[in-house]
């Protein structure tokens, strides 16, 4: 079973053809060149430590864009629908009551992703171009009891843009999240995520943001966050499982010193067992009062230190230092903190290390 019987098709042999084309309609919408520039940077791993400095930068737009301060706030890969299954599989669990609002095709969507996954979806309806009244969502909202009420804010096949003003009250006064899909409208109308009590929003990237598709910009606030990771069952997609999404968006973590505390304690034990693996022997003998931000390294016998130091960063590009005043001489310095505190960084470190171990050569007796 060695030879191909399927020949290769004679489109992989043509370079790929993207006519210019003005695009006026409803999305996507042409893209800058200064963006359309960007895709042609490198590739970089998903782990590596500019990708996280890149998701950390898209969070923050993505918080400026919606106006909020929601730390669970991320971008998924997919186009707006991932963003809506992901919004409605996340917080609603298979029999829970939940109220769409409907009045062009987007509502319709949302209810039918909620019907097959077992809600119990409750539709309000109007033809499109209608919309609904504060007083009749509330009406509905009593009726219904629903856990999720969902709103589409710019209704692209109808064209109207939908009040939200008061809505976002009136679900937290019956203790249900209010969603809202502004995929046809964030940048070109206003929303206020946090003023407007809205629990969950989300996006598309190709619309008015400027962006190709391929991601929708989606976040939860704590009351949308409580229902969502309170489930008695998991969602029924694993791939939009928030549980997984926010780890990776680095969202689940409690930002704060404990954790800053935790973390640098447990990257530099990491750290000196990689070192004394090499056979080298940290400065401080005693565990406790190492500084786990700073550590210090007795200087191996047979070494000089300064060769030790230019190998690294000539080879690995990586700067670690010798030590400082009274310490000059006695201990070479691997600093791993904040931003650079990571575990995959201490591998760094210590492949640098090694490299330098074998290939410098003893100067000293
Ligand atoms: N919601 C609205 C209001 C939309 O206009 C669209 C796209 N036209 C979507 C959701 C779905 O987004 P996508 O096509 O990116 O999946």
């Amino acid at each position: 079973m060695s030879s191909v019987t399927i020949p290769p098709p004679a489109c992989m042999l043509r370079p790929l053809e993207a006519p210019l084309r003005y695009l006026f309609g409803p999305g996507p919408s042409n893209v800058p060149p200064r963006i359309l520039a960007v895709g042609a940077k490198p590739i970089i791993g998903h782990l590596h430590p500019e990708m996280y400095e890149i998701m950390n930068d898209i969070k923050r737009g993505i918080q400026y864009a919606f106006q909020t301060e929601n730390n669970m706030t991320i971008s998924m890969s997919g186009s707006g629908h991932a963003a809506m299954e992901c919004a409605v599989f996340n917080t609603v669990e298979p029999g829970e009551s939940v109220l769409v609002a409907v009045n062009g095709i987007w509502g319709e969507r949302v209810a039918e992703i909620a019907e097959r996954m077992g809600a119990n979806v409750h539709r309000m309806v109007k033809t499109p171009g209608g919309y609904f009244s504060n007083k009749e969502i509330e009406q509905a909202v009593e009726k219904h009891k629903p856990v999720l009420f969902f709103l589409t804010h710019g209704e692209s096949s109808a064209g109207l843009c939908h009040p939200v003003d008061g809505i976002g009250d009136i679900c937290r006064k019956h203790n249900c999240l209010f969603l809202v899909d502004t995929v046809a409208s964030l940048g070109a109308a206003p929303i206020f995520m946090d003023k407007q009590n809205i629990d969950i929003l989300y996006t598309g990237s190709q619309k008015a943001l400027n962006a190709p598709p391929g991601t929708a910009p989606i976040s939860f606030n704590e009351r949308a966050c409580h229902k969502m990771f309170n489930r008695k069952t998991k969602p029924v997609s694993y791939l939009f499982d928030m549980t997984h999404l926010s780890n990776y968006w680095g969202c689940d973590g409690k930002p704060g010193l404990e954790e800053s505390w935790k973390k640098h304690k447990e990257v530099a034990a990491y750290l000196y067992r990689g070192l004394e693996d090499l056979g080298l022997k940290l400065f401080i003998p005693e565990r406790d009062l190492r500084l786990p931000s700073v550590t210090t390294i007795a200087i191996p016998d047979g070494y000089e230190w300064r060769e030790l130091l230019a190998y690294i960063m000539k080879h690995h590009q990586m700067e670690m230092t010798g030590g400082l005043g009274p310490s000059i001489g006695m201990v070479m310095r691997i600093g791993l903190m904040g931003y650079n505190c990571e575990k995959t960084n201490a591998d760094m470190a210590l492949n640098a290390l090694a490299d330098a171990l074998k290939n410098c050569k003893k100067s000293k007796a």
